[in-house]
């Protein structure tokens, strides 16, 4: 009889830790919890870094640039 060794946990998603992590979006187990994280982030940047902009009233209203490279 051998000692039940610990089985190697496999990485699960950062985000989610619910779906083993996919090589291509890792440490995520998809394209959505990549984006979802990457979102969360720069939000969370935008709030560090932004100071209170009270001045929103010359802000041109730019459209979102598409570069089509999402694949
Ligand atoms: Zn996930």
């Amino acid at each position: 009889m051998s000692a039940s060794q610990p089985l190697p946990r496999k990485p699960t998603c950062a985000r989610c830790r619910k779906h083993p992590v996919i090589a291509e979006y890792r440490p995520f187990c998809s394209k959505r919890c990549a984006d979802a994280d990457l979102g969360s982030w720069l939000n969370g940047a935008y709030a560090i870094s932004g100071a209170p902009a009270e001045d929103a009233d010359d802000t041109p209203d730019r459209p979102a640039q598409t570069h089509g490279d999402d694949g």
